[in-house]
This record gives structure tokens, sequence and C-alpha cells, in this order.
């Protein structure tokens, strides 16, 4: 097949500075996209930087020793997150997740949750916050995060096996740390904590059926994700991606499921459940079950860019504004002017056009815009 190729630098350069509409209204909390679909979720990332090099995320040969990180002056700081975390609770955001790149090597991490937990929904409720970690450093981090106000933390871990977690985290970093990080976020009060599981075909499916056993029955919630093209830097083939169906098919094969409802509309994971009472998995179908038709996501990158889509190739500069003197209702009509023309559905369109196969385009890379 043929694969369509656009050449660009890098896309953490492309952007486009939000137009501010001309007459500005009060934020209703009932935004619309396109597709009618309502903005309720905000994914942040504190840093473009990680420790480990997984991968499907960060190879060493693009993110190497020369690899040029954002400097301290372009990010966000704290003040500048929350501001613009309450314009988008305005909006109608009642989750935010923070990520990264790891969010735990951003320096007092657990400064900015303290902010953003003051924060609540236009009816008075607390926000829904939580942290996606790859674990490394929530030992010695879970207590502080929950005395700051987190409610959860989400854990990422592909494999219990060393060999293969070090094959894959690429630093060496052993599977017992991350264990002991979940233990201590389950202590620390910050459960049910859900541990995230990328299956790459040929690197970690064996371990599909290990992972389930050793958190059936615990106080986690083991969740399989599809292998994505996110990206231009891990060499996505949809031969590597492990279907959901076959990941239920393995478990199911040894310890019997049965699927179960979801929580809400919208939720990623389609939840099973085992028939003997050992508790729940979660399955993430990006590839082979596209979810764009309830996506309510938008995502701010380190340096204040929204991209209203995880595969969008570029994003639009909220910090030229927030730098730029503009005024929080200007930049909370520029938000809500994004949003409303918000048609992006590009996994649902990779399943129609491309029957599963994916162009090779360049995109912005997972670690920059967070997960
Ligand atoms: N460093 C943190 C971590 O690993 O949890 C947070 C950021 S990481 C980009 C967020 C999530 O994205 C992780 O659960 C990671 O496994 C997932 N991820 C990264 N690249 C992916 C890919 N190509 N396909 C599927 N999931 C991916
Ligand atoms: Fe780092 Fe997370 Fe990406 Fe792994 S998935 S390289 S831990 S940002
Ligand atoms: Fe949302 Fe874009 Fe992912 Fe679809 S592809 S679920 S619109 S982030």
């Amino acid at each position: 097949m043929s694969a369509k190729i656009i050449p660009v630098a890098d896309h953490r350069y492309l952007n486009a500075v939000p137009m501010i509409p001309a007459s500005l209204e009060p934020a209703t909390g009932l935004l619309a996209d396109t597709l009618a679909r309502p903005l309720r979720d905000l994914r942040i990332s504190v840093t473009d930087r990680c420790n480990f090099r997984c991968v499907y995320c960060m190879p060493k040969e693009t993110f190497g020793k020369d690899y040029a990180f954002l400097p301290q002056t372009s990010l966000l700081s704290f003040e500048e997150i929350t501001r613009i975390a309450r314009l988008f609770v305005a909006h109608g955001v009642e989750k935010i997740r923070l990520t990264g790149g790891e969010p735990l090597l951003r320096k007092h991490v657990e400064k900015l949750v303290a902010m953003l937990s003051a924060l609540k929904t236009p009816d008075g409720r607390a926000l829904d916050l939580t942290l996606t970690t790859n674990g490394s450093l929530l030992a010695r981090k879970a207590q502080a995060l929950k005395d700051a106000g987190l409610n959860r933390v989400t854990v990422s871990l592909d494999s219990l096996d060393d060999a293969t977690f070090k094959r894959m985290n690429d630093v060496d970093f052993p599977v017992s740390e991350v264990l002991n990080g979940i233990e201590a976020a389950h202590r620390a009060g910050l459960g049910p904590v859900k541990v995230n599981m990328v299956v790459k075909g040929g690197m970690n499916d064996q371990e599909i059926v290990p992972m389930a056993r050793h958190f059936k029955g615990s106080p986690a919630i083991l969740r399989f994700i599809e292998y994505m093209d996110v990206g231009a830097s891990n060499g996505w083939k949809m031969d590597e991606v492990i279907p959901s169906a076959e990941v239920v098919r393995r478990i199911n094969a040894v310890m019997p499921l049965e699927e179960i409802e979801p929580n809400y509309t919208g939720e990623t994971a389609a939840r099973w459940r085992y028939r003997d009472g050992g508790g729940e998995i979660g399955l993430i179908s990006s590839v082979t079950q596209a979810f764009c038709h309830d996506c309510t996501r938008a995502r701010l990158s380190t340096e204040g860019k929204l991209y209203t889509c995880l595969f969008a190739n570029s994003g639009n500069d909220l910090r030229a504004l927030l730098r730029g003197g503009r005024s929080d209702e200007e930049i909370s009509g520029a938000i809500a002017h994004l949003w409303r023309a918000r048609g992006d559905r590009y996994s649902e369109l990779r399943t129609i056009n491309t029957n599963g196969m994916t162009a090779v385009v360049k995109r912005v890379e997972m670690s920059y815009i967070g997960g």
C-alpha cells in the first residue's frame, strides 16, 4: 500500500494563535463541537521530559542525548495552567488529568495539584483530579499528592517480567519499583489505582495473562491499551496491534469473563469482569473500535497549546494569549470558538478510510501533548 508522507520539521512549532471572537459571551458550561460533543475533560501535560524511553512513545533513536526538550521559559507556570484550567471548567470541564512526559518529574507538581483542586464546577462540585505516571517516583510522592487533593492515579506498567519491562522502558527500570509505587498509591488513598498496559505484539503480548492473573482480586483495575499510531517516531505497524478482542479471548480461556456496562457515556475503556467475582479489567480499543463519537477531551501541551485531538498535527497557542495580556473573557471566547469548530475524529476516519492501515504522516508526539 502506498503511504502519503507529509514532511514537517518539528510539530511543536506548528501552531496558530487562536481567534478571539468579536462578541464575547459568558461561559455557559454547555459548549458543543460540530459533532455535538460537549467539553468535559482536560488533559494537561506538565513536562515533555521523561526518565523512561518506552519504545512505543519516546524511542531512543529520536529522543536521544541530543534531543532538544522545551526550555524552562517555554513551560506554562502553575499560575498560567490554573488560569487556563479555570476557564475550561467554566466551559464544562469536570475532569482534569495531569500527564506528560512524566508528570512527577515536574518540580513541586503537588503545588499545582493543590491549586487545581481548589477549582469548582459552576454548580459548586469538586473536580475529578487525576494523574497518569510511569510509577517510578510514585512511592516517594503518593502521600504528598493525596494531601494536595489528587483523587486518583493511573500507573503505566507493561509487564511483570523484568527483562520484558526493561526492553520496553529501555532505561533498565525494574518492575518492583513500579509495584512499590502502586502499593504506595493504594496506601495513600489514591485508589482505585488503574494500571495501564500497552500491548505491543511480539514484545509483551505473552504478558497479557500473567498481568491479568497478578491484578485479579487486587484493588487495582488493569486496563489493556491497543498500541496506537501516535506521533511519528514509534514506527507503528498495524500487525503489531493486538486487538482487544484477542486480549479478552486469551484471558477468558483461563479466567472466564463477562462484559459489563460502562460507568458513564464516553468512558474510553470497555469493562469486563471475572465470572468468579475476581474484579474487573478494562479494554481501550483506540485502533479497532474508535470512540471519537463520544470524545469530550481537550489537551493542553506543556507550553500551552490546545489540541482538540490526540492526533491533531497543530496546536492552538493559548500561551500567546496569556502572555499577550488578553483578559479572561477574551481567552474564554477563544476557547469557545475553537471547541465549537472542532470536528476531529481521527481514529474513526482511520478505520473507515484505510481499514486499519494508517498513512505515514508526521504527527505531534504523545510525550509532548500527553496521553
Ligand atoms: N509518563 C506517563 C505514563 O507513562 O503513564 C504519562 C504520559 S504517557 C504518554 C500516557 C499514556 O500513554 C501511558 O499509559 C502510555 O502507556 C500511553 N502511550 C504512550 N504511547 C502509546 C502508544 N503508542 N500507544 C498506546 N498508548 C501509548
Ligand atoms: Fe515516558 Fe510515559 Fe512515554 Fe513511557 S509512555 S516514554 S513513561 S511519557
Ligand atoms: Fe478523540 Fe481524536 Fe482520539 Fe477520536 S482520535 S477519540 S477525536 S482524541
